[in-house]
């Protein structure tokens, strides 16, 4: 995306409109930047660093981390099976990935919070009620109430 322009017809820069007389040019969004101007949409860090990726998005030019969080994703949600935009908060256990509205013991959809204890049986989050009442039984499946 990012490329240096050898010095040519001297062109204006698409951040600030003023003329480019820098030793070489950048170029991105086939528009031509001092190194000060491109800067990430987002959070204002300087891209223009000669080798630093850029990410460009409908006419947005963002540095690797806020293309991430703004586009990417997470993977997706264990119990609800959608995908989970990285912007999302998430809650993990082991491998998986889960909303935080998803993030629910799946026998009484009791809520975690911070610090619960949560077990994780046959891919199911369990609040430890429902794990120990499992274990007892022997069985996963008639605890729902
Ligand atoms: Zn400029
Ligand atoms: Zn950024
Ligand atoms: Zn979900
Ligand atoms: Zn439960």
């Amino acid at each position: 995306m990012l490329s240096v322009q050898p010095k040519g017809k001297q062109k204006g820069c698409a951040g600030c409109n003023r003329k480019i007389k820098d030793r070489y040019l950048l170029k991105a969004l086939d528009k031509y930047w001092h190194e000060d101007c491109l800067k990430c949409a987002c959070c204002d860090c300087r891209l223009g660093e000669v080798g630093s990726t850029l990410y460009t998005k409908a006419n947005l030019i963002l540095c690797r981390r806020d293309y991430l969080r703004l586009f990417g994703t997470t993977g997706n949600c264990a119990a609800c099976s959608k995908l989970i935009p990285a912007f999302e908060m998430v809650m993990r256990a082991r491998d998986n990935v889960y909303h935080l509205d998803c993030f629910a013991c799946q026998l009484c959809n009791q809520r975690f919070c911070v610090g619960d204890k949560f077990f994780l049986k046959n891919n199911m989050i369990l609040c430890q009620m429902d794990y120990e009442e499992g274990q007892l039984n022997g069985t996963f499946e008639s605890q729902v109430q």
